[in-house]
């Protein structure tokens, strides 16, 4: 085992309660594609904006001939070691919540309750309607679209999306305030596979670090707050988590 294992063994073990704060990097060994790693989503196609989504017709049908493409690789996922690892310290009691930027929903499928998981940008497992905020599940929405491009619209008038946060869409303000709790709860807080570009979100590891928790950040790549971090692991996250934690 390496010193940097060991080193964060310690940490895990002596915290009260660690956070963990989750991005796509932790879902790539479930074959989801992250944003920014070279080759990722981001390389090959320029994510829809919000206000383009609601003011064109046309961005909304761009829209969903997408996330029909995105489902094939979302709806094979299963979670790997590294989800197996955080649902284990969840379960140990060693890890009291888990913020995530994802929108897979692997973190509940690996065990984790609902009420241990903020999601940050929500969810896209479903949709719902902008105005009156209903639910509306995917099945019927694309059996019509895939016959000839219709949109989903609700019974109020609304348009439907998924239940997704786009670029430049307001964030969910009760996920974003128990996120807040939770990270100035923590005396260990765990960031894994997120570029940590995305804010407001990204900015949660530099909080819980000026709050006086132990920040240590497990990403492929070097991050912008890998400076503040007690320890940086460049491992892959399956690997790294999983021997930390003692999982397989
Ligand atoms: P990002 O794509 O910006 O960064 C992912 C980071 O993870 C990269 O820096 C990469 O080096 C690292 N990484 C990838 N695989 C790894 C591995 N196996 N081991 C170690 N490191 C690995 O992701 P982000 O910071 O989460 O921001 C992207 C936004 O896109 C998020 O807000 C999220 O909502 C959305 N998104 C979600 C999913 C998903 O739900 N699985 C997938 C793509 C994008
Ligand atoms: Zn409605």
């Amino acid at each position: 085992m390496s010193d940097e294992i060991k080193h964060f063994r310690k940490l895990i073990h002596n915290c009260e309660k660690a956070v963990a704060f989750t991005g796509a990097g932790i879902s790539t060994e479930s074959g989801i594609p992250d944003f920014r790693s070279p080759g990722g989503i981001w390389s090959k196609m320029k994510p829809i904006d919000f206000s383009d989504f609601v003011s064109s017709e046309e961005m909304r049908r761009e829209s969903w001939r997408r996330k029909l493409v995105l489902d094939q690789d979302f709806n094979k996922a299963q979670p790997n070691r590294g989800h197996r690892a955080l649902a284990a310290l969840v379960q140990r009691g060693a890890c009291g919540i888990i913020i995530t930027q994802n929108i897979d929903g692997l973190h509940q499928a690996s065990g984790v309750p609902e009420e241990k998981v903020i999601e940050l940008h929500g969810n896209s497992t479903y949709a719902t309607c902008l105005d009156c905020k209903k639910r509306f599940e995917l099945g019927p929405i694309y059996e019509a679209f895939e016959e000839d491009e219709t949109l989903p619209v609700c019974h109020c008038g609304g348009m439907i999306k998924t239940a997704t946060i786009s670029f430049g869409q307001a964030m969910p303000i009760v996920a974003m305030r128990q996120a807040k709790q939770q990270t100035l709860s923590c005396d260990l807080f765990i960031t894994i596979g997120s570029s940590l570009v995305v804010y407001p979100a990204a900015g949660f590891p530099a909080l819980a670090k000026r709050n006086g928790a132990k920040l240590v950040i497990n990403n492929r790549e070097p991050t912008d707050q890998d400076n503040l971090a007690d320890l940086v692991l460049h491992g892959e996250i399956g690997d790294t988590l999983g021997e930390a934690v003692g999982v397989d």
